[in-house]
């Protein structure tokens, strides 16, 4: 059995967040992740660092935590931020009243704002719509949620802090109707271990009402699911927001080679088991080439959808939902942390962690506004421009993976499942999805002895199984021909359909 102080249940953006404020303050911590880092909202996110802009004219309290925290994380988080600059497009038939009242509201809430002619905004991305009325111009960002978790975490490791990744929490232990501890599951090896805490932190965003409801309580939650899709190009070096109300398909983030579009909000019941509708992606796609032209002829390489784990409210439309998080004290030992945003998801581990550690007579203040995150002169070469500086021995070209990056995740990182070295290094993540280089890289775990050949077909013919569930509803033109190559590859040259 594991003894510690405090359990925090979710390796999403608040879970590593609440786990580097805790080490920072001192106090000992397990972190439990079913999956790998972000596998749930914070990796289906759109990746944007907001400005606040967004929410300016709707919800004020959020656009202030948001530019607040957007100019925290460019100084704490340079690795993961890329400073983009961001422009809200107005075009033909989109309401100059809104327009004006965004103005106003950003300069409220402190957000700066430039308008912009077409012919200026066309200068700063060409690819723009040329039938744009205006443009303005916000501090938006481009922010890579894998890295941001995982140097979260390297705090908390450097620390003394625990953290399990593919560990499912399958009970919550309870005496005299106190919440003492977890009993979680290995993926890998099935066996379960009980780790027992003082205090038990739920982070687990759109699963927060399922883990409350192992601990006795509940937490009055709206799950919202969001569809995005990627292109095969980075058509626009800002972020690009629709000027108007938000709604479905408004937002094209750049992220390294590609751009990710999106999104769409639809009310759901279970976080579990959400697929890509081939609807949304219409949606989606017709909203961004309305931005962005080109976006109607560009390969799309593959959606992706996460569910928003939303504060409770009554409004049947989910974009009026307050993008705020909330705090809620059990009082059976058990936190837990819902809402918020990605962008927001220091503060929130903020205000989480100031709230607990009272029990624990700890007087130390938060320290994660004021330090950079650790562990980022390690990493490998970012942005992409900087991975073209050491073209060596490449194993993923779209993305400009070397050997050394993948071999580093394997026998350094300790890595044990081809897609968690995807989100250490991002190989695969580019416009082939991993047709070129996944089989390479479990070469090189074979190699490294961490596999069997037959261990790796199985984890190929899984991983290729998870990639075209986001492929399909996206799979027309170039990118059904880029699927019938890669399906030659795999059935045909390496044989994967044959049957022992
Ligand atoms: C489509 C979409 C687009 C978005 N775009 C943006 C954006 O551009 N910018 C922005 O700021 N915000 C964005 N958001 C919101 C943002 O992604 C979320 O608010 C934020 O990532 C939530 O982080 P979290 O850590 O609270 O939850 P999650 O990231 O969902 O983390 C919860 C974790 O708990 C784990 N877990 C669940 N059950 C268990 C269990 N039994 N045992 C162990 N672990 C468990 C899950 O595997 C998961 O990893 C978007 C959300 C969606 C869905």
């Amino acid at each position: 059995m594991i003894k510690t102080d405090v359990i925090i249940i979710g390796g999403g953006a608040t879970g590593c967040g609440i786990a580097r404020d805790l080490a920072l303050r001192g106090v000992h911590h397990y972190l439990v992740e079913k999956g790998d880092f972000a596998s749930g909202a914070t990796g289906a996110c759109h990746g944007l660092l907001h400005s606040g802009a967004r929410y300016a004219v709707k919800d004020a309290e959020a656009a202030l935590e948001c530019i607040g925290e957007n100019s925290i994380l460019r100084k704490i988080a340079q690795k993961c931020v890329e400073v983009t600059g961001g422009l809200f497009v107005r075009l033909p038939g989109d309401s100059k009243r809104y327009r004006d009242s965004f103005l106003k509201n950003c300069e409220e809430v402190g957000i700066s704002t430039q308008v912009l002619s077409p012919s200026r905004a066309l200068d700063l991305v060409p690819e723009l719509n040329p039938a744009i009325e205006e443009a303005v111009s916000v501090p938006d960002c481009s922010i890579d949620p894998f890295r941001l978790c995982m140097l979260n975490a390297v705090t908390s490791r450097k620390k003394g802090g625990g953290i399990l990744i593919h560990h499912k929490v399958t009970e919550i232990i309870r005496e005299k109707g106190r919440c003492v501890g977890v009993k979680v599951q290995d993926k890998f090896t099935s066996q379960t271990k009980e780790i027992r805490a003082k205090i038990i932190i739920n982070a687990s965003g759109a699963w927060g009402d399922i883990i409350a409801r192992m601990g006795g309580s509940e937490v009055p939650m709206t799950l919202s699911k969001g569809s995005l899709i990627i292109s095969n190009h980075r058509l626009t070096n800002m972020v690009i927001n629709r000027l108007r109300p938000p709604s479905d398909g408004d937002i094209i983030v750049p992220n390294e080679a590609v751009c990710l579009a999106g999104t769409t909000s639809i009310q759901v019941d279970s976080p579990d088991a959400i697929e890509v509708d081939a609807k949304e992606v219409d949606i989606v796609a017709t909203q961004a080439e309305q931005m962005i032209p080109r976006f109607g002829t560009t390969r799309l390489i593959r959606a992706y959808t996460g569910v928003r784990p939303l504060l409770k409210a009554d409004d049947s439309d989910n974009r009026n939902i307050s993008r705020g998080f909330k705090i809620i004290d059990h009082k059976n030992g058990m936190f837990s942390i819902m809402g918020g945003k990605l962008s927001t998801y220091r503060l929130m581990a903020e205000k989480t962690v100031d709230a607990v550690v009272d029990q624990f007579g700890v007087r130390a203040h938060c320290k994660t506004a004021d330090l950079p995150l650790d562990g980022q002169d390690e990493l490998s070469g970012y942005p992409l421009s900087k991975r073209l500086k050491k073209m060596d021995n490449i194993v993923c070209e779209c993305e400009l993976v070397d050997r050394d990056s993948v071999e580093n995740a394997i026998n350094n990182l300790g890595i044990q499942y081809i897609g968690d070295i995807q989100h250490r290094t991002r190989l695969g993540m580019g416009p082939c999805q991993g047709g070129f280089c996944t089989y390479r890289a479990l070469g090189i775990m074979q190699e490294a002895g961490r596999l069997t050949p037959s261990e790796s077909i199985q984890i190929l013919k899984g991983f290729l199984q998870r990639r075209f569930r986001g492929i399909k509803p996206a799979l027309w033109g170039d990118q059904l021909r880029e699927e019938q190559l890669v399906e030659s590859i795999y059935l045909g040259i390496l044989n994967m359909g044959h049957k022992p």
